[in-house]
């Protein structure tokens, strides 16, 4: 016998017959003869119907804590109707919101991060023969306040119930039967990978691949979690994650898409020593994870700085950067959201010195303009205007991948 954990995401519980489908590779799956813990994230849009619903009574600055009260009621619902599924088709079964699975995480509302899992009652419920369906993307603080782990956080919810129980197999269904070279639905020619490393996983996901949240693949990594990711809707095999992959090393392994770029660039700062370190520390106290940094030297013994954040995090980095004033003079604080970031991802582009132009050229010659650029030896990232994303991710993937 062994222990299953199972993920699906919201397309793939998006109305009753998704429900019954999903119930039914449950249930397959248990009467194999295994323990089965499914996550499962909210329903469809749920999550951004929810967010709507908050925007519509504060449009900047709805309360976090409140924000995850909201949050955590989509996963609520899809559970009991999973359940309820279950139960339909004769197999024992309960569900379990996140705290009720023993989900401890820090305080740190809309991104909080797990701490520890207790396993006692999904131990017990096991036990006693049930199949356990899990409400993703939620904890419990110290507090005992209600958090959610971030956009995507179910994956990482059965990342980290896979690695507590020592799972024998992690399984993210989705609405794609794997990862691809870019996103499938949006790029021709997208190759299905059939294996890929953790850390081109990871720094896909972290430039902007959905399929699988940046976090959970940080875990899987960690706690050496082998993960499949596959489609619920066709039984077929799919894309295994995992330390050591047997395919050849190729140099670009995908192109990634992040349409949630924020540039802030606060213009006028006296060029003295000091200037950054304050700078990037209320960012950091304010919690917001910057990107990518640009300096230039402005006149008269002034500079700028322009960094990126998440769309999410916009609001609390103009907060910081307004908090700001009084400890040190700046003229300007010009912000664009109108940014997307386009990247190139694989090993060894460091000893490849013509990836880079490469890129350049074919984002040229698709007339598309470059604002930033960031390399490091596994990726390169360039900024330009979103509307015109996903010609450039076309042209860059025509360019190295065909
Ligand atoms: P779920 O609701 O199951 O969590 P997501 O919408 O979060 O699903 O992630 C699946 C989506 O990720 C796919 O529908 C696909 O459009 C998108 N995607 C982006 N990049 C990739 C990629 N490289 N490979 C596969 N899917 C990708
Ligand atoms: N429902 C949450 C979201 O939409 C969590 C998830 O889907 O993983 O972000
Ligand atoms: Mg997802």
């Amino acid at each position: 016998m062994a222990l299953i954990v199972k993920k699906f995401g919201g397309s793939s519980v998006k109305d009753a017959e998704h429900v019954m489908n999903v119930a039914g590779i449950i249930v397959d799956e248990y009467k194999k003869g295994n323990d089965v813990i499914v996550v499962v994230s909210a329903q469809g849009d749920t999550t951004d119907d929810l967010i709507e619903k908050a925007v519509e009574i504060n449009p900047s600055t709805p309360l976090k804590r409140e924000m995850d009260m909201l949050l955590t009621a989509g996963e609520q619902i899809s559970i009991s109707l999973l359940a309820m599924a279950v139960d339909k088709l004769g197999c024992p079964v309960i569900s379990l919101l996140g705290w009720q699975a023993g989900f401890s995480t820090d305080s740190h509302h809309g991104k909080a991060r797990i701490k520890k899992i207790n396993t006692e009652r999904m131990k017990a419920e096991l036990a006693k023969g049930n199949i356990i369906i899990v409400a993703g993307f939620q904890g419990l603080n110290k507090y005992d306040d209600l958090t959610t782990l971030g956009r995507g956080g179910s994956d990482t919810s059965a990342v980290a119930i896979a690695a507590a129980m020592s799972a024998d197999r992690c399984q993210i269904y989705t609405d794609v039967d794997g990862v691809y070279t870019a996103d499938p639905r949006k790029v021709k020619g997208a190759v299905k990978m059939d294996e890929v490393q953790y850390d081109e996983m990871l720094e896909m996901a972290t430039l902007g691949a959905q399929v699988l949240n940046n976090r959970s693949v940080e875990m899987a990594k960690k706690y050496n979690v082998e993960l499949e990711v596959l489609s619920s809707l066709e039984r077929k095999p799919g894309t295994i994650v995992k330390e050591h992959v047997k395919m050849e090393k190729t140099l670009i392994r995908g192109v990634a898409k992040d349409t949630s770029v924020t540039t802030i660039s606060v213009v006028g700062l006296k060029d003295q020593p000091g200037v950054a370190f304050k700078l990037f520390n209320k960012l950091a106290q304010y919690k917001v994870n910057v990107d990518i940094i640009l300096q230039s030297v402005g006149r008269h013994g002034t500079k700028d700085i322009t960094f990126t954040v998440s769309h999410e995090q916009q609001d609390d980095a103009i907060k910081a950067m307004e908090s700001m004033k009084g400890v040190f003079e700046y003229q300007d604080l010009k912000v664009n959201n109108g940014l997307s970031k386009i990247s190139i991802v694989g090993a060894g582009m460091e000893s490849n010195p013509g990836v880079a132009s490469k890129m350049f050229e074919a984002l040229y010659d698709a007339d598309i303009n470059i604002h930033m650029i960031s390399t490091s030896e596994t990726k390169i990232s360039v900024l330009i205007n979103t509307d015109l994303a996903d010609k450039a991710v076309q042209a860059v993937h025509d360019a190295f991948i065909g």
